[in-house]
């Protein structure tokens, strides 16, 4: 349903005339996010500061209009996406670093702030900030706290949740709070903890204090080459079970390497069946050990090659064709849907082999990039969307492919969060007491389904008073709002 021409007077009264869209030709540009689901806002509104956000969550909250939340929009679940004819609250303007306290390794940022210009606006103070999603290039801060986002170097350093001090956030009736403080030891229930990854359903994230950290003194990287993906992922639990942890091990199979080729000349090799990429860091002693023992760990499992960056430039090389992987897709077909399961490190082999069963059967290509230290697959399954019936078939595949996860003991979600996509999944991990007990913290924040509506949780209610499970609101709600 269009806005209401006193509701959109009123947010133009908040946030100015030219930051609030409502035309459909505006609107349509904020459909999507990185995920295959699509639903268009009734408004978009691009709020500047902390008090322009309450202001929209008041009037909005005020008018029974429910929001979504949105950083940059490469979420991989569905989470910014708009549903119940939402308003879009779009954070892309709230886009500056506040404050850099090298003495106190933090920085003070806003939540439209690129995930990378962090590191880039303290690199000459030989700090940076750790948690690097692949998108980082394109991906805010404040989706990143909403998602607790990990990345390659989050092996060694953590997710997001490890690297956020404190936030201020919004919450749904306009209140502006703190959660946590800038010792990292606030008192009390960790509600920062609480909030992030809470996929924009909690408040809206407006500050957000990062920890930064020393830059490591040397850093090895390495590509070890493989005939088999058997072996390769393989290599994971010996490295990790012989006592090293790097700070990253990423894998990419033959078909990723084929799209990574076909896009970028990065030199992965064009015959191999995977390789990882390995890298570790820290003191110059160690890490020249470490990658010694890592190097022959590798040749102990059947590694055809071994491959030491010797300068900056091969090192980013290498970095750039695992960064540039999910872009690459488009060689194989126009459409691809990254799913995010996690499984033990020693099921990989495994889970990979039934993956790789599935394509077979389905006929549809699973290529697999992805953070292969932490167990965390991002099965890849590209398509071509024009392809009669073919959406319903790669739903089908995905969650094939999530029930192995799971079977084989594994998560729903290693770091894209549950959104839209994963929803109707939500019982096969948690039974109906563990999901009543999380959709108390809503409430508990003055939150409900005005915020970010339909997200997370199976069988949501939407502010246009449609209920159902997953996907299928997604179509009610388009259906009722026949905004599409
Ligand atoms: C090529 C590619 C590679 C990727 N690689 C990785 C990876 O390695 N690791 C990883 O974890 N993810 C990865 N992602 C997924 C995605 O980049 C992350 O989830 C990222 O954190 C989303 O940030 P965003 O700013 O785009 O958020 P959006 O997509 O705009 O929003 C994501 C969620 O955050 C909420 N939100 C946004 N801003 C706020 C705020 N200020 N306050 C409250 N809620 C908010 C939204 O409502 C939504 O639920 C990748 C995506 C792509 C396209």
């Amino acid at each position: 349903m269009p806005l209401s021409p006193t509701l959109v007077a009123e947010l133009q009264s908040i946030v100015g005339k030219p930051y609030v869209l409502y035309r459909p030709e505006d609107l349509i540009v904020f459909e999507f996010d990185g995920s295959i689901d699509k639903g268009v806002p009734s408004a978009v509104v691009l709020p500047d500061s902390t008090e322009q956000v309450a202001g929209v969550m008041r009037a909005c909250r005020a008018a029974g209009v429910s929001i979504a939340p949105r950083g940059a929009g490469t979420g991989l679940s569905g989470g910014a996406i708009p549903l119940g004819g939402s308003v879009t609250i779009a954070l892309t303007r709230m886009n500056r670093i506040l404050e850099i306290d090298v003495e106190n390794r933090m920085a003070v940022v806003q939540p439209g702030v690129i995930n990378l210009h962090i590191s880039q606006a303290v690199d000459h103070l030989g700090l940076f900030y750790a948690p690097d999603p692949s998108s980082q290039k394109a991906c805010s801060i404040g989706g990143n706290v909403a998602e607790n986002s990990g990345g390659p170097h989050c092996l060694f350093y953590g997710a997001t949740t490890n690297h956020i001090l404190a936030t201020e956030v919004v919450l749904a009736d306009g209140t502006v709070t703190w959660l946590g403080d800038r010792t990292g030891h606030a008192p009390g229930y960790d509600l920062r903890g609480v909030f992030i990854g809470s996929e924009g359903t909690l408040g809206i994230a407006t500050t957000i204090v990062v920890r930064l950290l020393p830059k490591p003194e040397t850093v090895r990287t390495m590509l070890a080459v493989y005939d088999t993906v058997d072996d390769a992922s393989g290599t994971v639990s010996d490295i990790i079970g012989g006592g090293v942890l790097p700070a990253a091990m990423e894998m990419l199979d033959a078909l990723g390497m084929k799209a990574v080729n076909a896009a970028l000349n990065t030199g992965y090799p064009g015959d191999a069946g995977a390789v990882l990429l390995i890298e570790v860091e820290g003191l110059l002693e160690t890490v020249v050990a470490e990658a010694e023992w890592v190097m022959a760990a590798c040749r102990g499992r059947n590694a055809r090659e071994v491959r030491l960056a010797e300068t900056q430039a091969e090192r980013d090389r290498l970095w750039a064709g695992r960064k540039g992987a999910l872009g690459a897709m488009g060689q194989l077909a126009p459409n691809y849907y990254t799913l995010d399961g996690v499984v033990p490190r020693t099921k990989l082999p495994e889970v990979l082999r039934r993956i790789a069963e599935v394509s077979a059967r389905s006929g549809i290509l699973i290529p697999n990039i992805f953070h292969a230290g932490d167990g965390n697959l991002h099965p890849c399954i590209v398509f071509d969307e024009r392809e009669p019936g073919i959406e319903a078939r790669v739903l089908k595949v995905g969650e094939e492919v999530m029930r192995i996860c799971v079977d084989a003991g594994g998560a729903l979600s290693g770091e894209h969060g549950i959104g839209i996509e994963k929803q109707d999944f939500m019982d096969w991990i948690f039974n109906a007491q563990d999901l009543a007990a999380m959709a108390k913290l809503r409430p508990a924040f003055g939150s409900d389904d005005l915020l970010n509506p339909g997200k997370i949780f199976p069988g949501a209610r939407l502010a246009c008073g449609e209920s159902g499970h997953g996907r299928a609101n997604v179509k009610k709600v388009m259906a009722a709002g026949g905004y599409l």
